[in-house]
């Protein structure tokens, strides 16, 4: 089974074990069936076997599912493979960090083919990395009967449905710092949205496009010229692009930085936007309440920093409050909403960030089209 267990980690601890929980049901639902379950999932960007064991994604789970887990010594192999022959049905063997093996990322034939000897049968649980084709997520399941385990399901129902026959209207927030990723998939959300409402830094890419001044605000040169066309397709969409039209600024990428608010969109040298303003922010909240269907991806601000959370605590609040129905992705959006307190409040938080965009925008999941092939 591959299970997006990819925590984040402090000093070596677990900060939030949301994605581990949120692959128990798949592996209670096999344990129940009598299976030996040997799961595999990648935990951030090793640069050496030194680095990110699975260890403590080994203890967490074991406390959650109150079973023994096993970690194996590696990720393919003698070793690992006499470890998953051994092993009982009702107990779990845990590979080790997939990306240990420099094939993963590749999609290696040859690991794909060693993973695949492991076991009888593939279920593919991780969503988070479905978008990936990688050894583990695609390459894998060409060897075995291959199934989708009960969240990547649930996952796949809940983002279709959103994009396929939404309530309207259906109102798309987005936000965040990945500007390049996202500026590119705004013009498929102009098709299928009724109103497309921008803020994190990504405004800044659409303001630089339009010759405003940007000040040291995070733009990308990339992001620059795909808003350009997104404001292009927007004069053509019935849909509604909304940008900021005012914003709180600061000197400095820091908690203590001097704030200010600025009525307007111009960000003098020396200073960076770092929040959406509180017009900007009524307008929004108004959009989100009168949603029939709401999509949100991506911060509005820095809200990590308290001076400049406003603007994605009021967006998170509106959301929480809508009446229309709720959809939440992104790993840094996700953990805003865990921090106002709002993360029970919306009707699905998706466990995926890149998959969920890229699902929406009607591409191709790589480790979902592969399954039942
Ligand atoms: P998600 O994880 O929800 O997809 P991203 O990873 O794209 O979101 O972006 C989250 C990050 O964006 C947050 O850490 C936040 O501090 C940052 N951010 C939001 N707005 C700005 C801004 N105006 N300038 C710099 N960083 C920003
Ligand atoms: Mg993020």
């Amino acid at each position: 089974m591959r299970a997006d267990l990819n925590v984040p980690l402090a000093d070596g601890e677990i900060t939030d074990d949301t994605r581990i929980r949120a692959a128990v049901p798949t592996i209670q639902a096999l344990l129940k069936r009598d299976a030996a379950v040997v799961l595999v999932s990648h935990l951030g960007r090793p640069e050496s076997r030194d680095e990110l064991s699975m260890r403590p994604v080994r203890d967490r789970l074991a406390k959650l599912l109150s079973v023994p887990v096993k970690l194996a010594p590696g990720v393919v192999g003698d070793e690992v493979a006499a470890a998953a022959a051994e092993l009982e049905p009702g107990h779990v063997l845990l590979l080790e960090n997939s990306r240990w093996e420099a094939g993963e990322t590749e999609n290696d034939p040859e690991l794909a083919e060693s993973l695949a000897a492991l076991a009888d049968i593939y279920v593919n649980d991780a969503f988070g990395a479905a978008h990936r084709a990688h050894a583990s997520t695609e390459g894998v399941a060409h060897h075995l009967p291959s199934y989708a385990g009960l969240l990547l399901e649930r996952e796949l129902n809940e983002l279709t449905s959103l994009r396929d026959d939404p309530e309207r209207p259906l109102v798309v927030v987005l936000g965040g710092a990945k500007v390049s990723d996202k500026v590119g998939v705004l013009e498929r959300f102009l098709e299928i949205a009724d109103k497309v409402l921008v803020g994190g830094a990504m405004c800044f890419s659409f303001f630089r496009a339009r010759g405003v001044g940007t000040g040291d605000s995070l733009v990308e040169e990339k992001g620059v010229g795909l808003a350009e066309a997104v404001l292009e397709a927007a004069e053509r969409s019935d849909c509604e692009l909304l940008l900021p039209t005012d914003l709180v600024i600061g000197d400095s990428f820091s908690a203590h930085a001097e704030r200010k608010e600025v009525d307007g969109i111009e960000v003098p040298d020396g200073w960076m936007g770092l929040d959406i303003g509180p017009e900007t922010t009524k307008r929004y909240a108004e959009a989100i309440a009168g949603a029939g269907s709401v999509l949100w991806n991506g911060p509005m601000g820095a809200f990590e920093m308290e001076p400049f959370a406003a603007g994605t605590r009021g967006v998170a609040k509106a959301v929480a409050a809508a009446t229309g129905r709720t959809v939440v992705g992104g790993g840094d959006s996700a953990a805003a909403l865990v921090a106002f307190g709002l993360d029970q409040a919306v009707d699905w938080l998706s466990t995926g960030g890149g998959a969920s965009l890229e699902l929406l925008e009607g591409k191709e999941l790589p480790g979902v089209a592969a399954l039942g092939r």
